[in-house]
């Protein structure tokens, strides 16, 4: 399968080298044009408000709300996905959550962590750098994995958001999952 990274901004090589590991190919999409070549798209972490700037640039806003294409978001792509933001107008308004930007502190409180994630027989190593956290997950948006009381991932349908950076490690079951449980159901 070709699974594309949006490669405006943020971590794409760990992506792809995720992608690549479950066996399976990764295109980095500079253009919107590349859409129609892929059957998943990852928008990787960074920061959501130079992503948004370039996503309008490029012409990326538009043609991905129209898209049916599965999505990923990890950290600032689950901001980009999200319907709503505290504070903010929501962006794609593609997953049915509502995000807390930030919310587990400074860059200097980045932290890693083991998480139990609904779906996956192990626990999941994720690296929170920045994160936003996911206040409320709305109607069909299911909960897959919560640090305390905060919500970390989620999955609608054929979309799946998560607020860390599972790319930064070597353990590429969420990719996995996004390949197999949602693009292949
Ligand atoms: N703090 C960033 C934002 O709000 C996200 C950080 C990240 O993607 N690691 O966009």
């Amino acid at each position: 399968m070709k699974i594309g990274v949006l490669a405006l901004q943020g971590a794409v090589r760990e992506h792809i080298r995720h992608i690549e590991l479950c066996g399976h190919e990764g295109i980095p999409v500079k253009k919107v044009e590349q859409l129609e070549e892929i059957e998943g798209l990852i928008l990787p972490g960074g920061e959501s408000t130079t992503l948004r700037r370039l996503m309008n640039l490029y012409g990326f806003k538009e043609a991905m709300q129209q898209s049916d294409l599965p999505m990923f978001g990890t950290c600032a792509g689950l901001i980009v996905l999200a319907s709503d933001i505290v504070d903010e107008e929501g962006y794609l308004k593609k997953l049915d959550v509502t995000v807390a930007r930030n919310s587990f502190g400074r860059q200097v409180d980045s932290f890693e962590a083991d998480l139990d994630v609904k779906g996956i027989d192990h626990k999941v190593n994720g690296v929170f750098i920045r994160a936003p956290h996911i206040v409320e997950a709305h109607n069909d948006a299911e909960v897959l994995s919560r640090i305390d009381d905060r919500i970390v991932a989620v999955r609608e349908g054929k979309y799946l958001g998560v607020s860390f950076h599972p790319e930064l490690t070597d353990d590429f079951s969420m990719t996995k999952y996004f390949i197999e449980e949602v693009i292949g159901s």
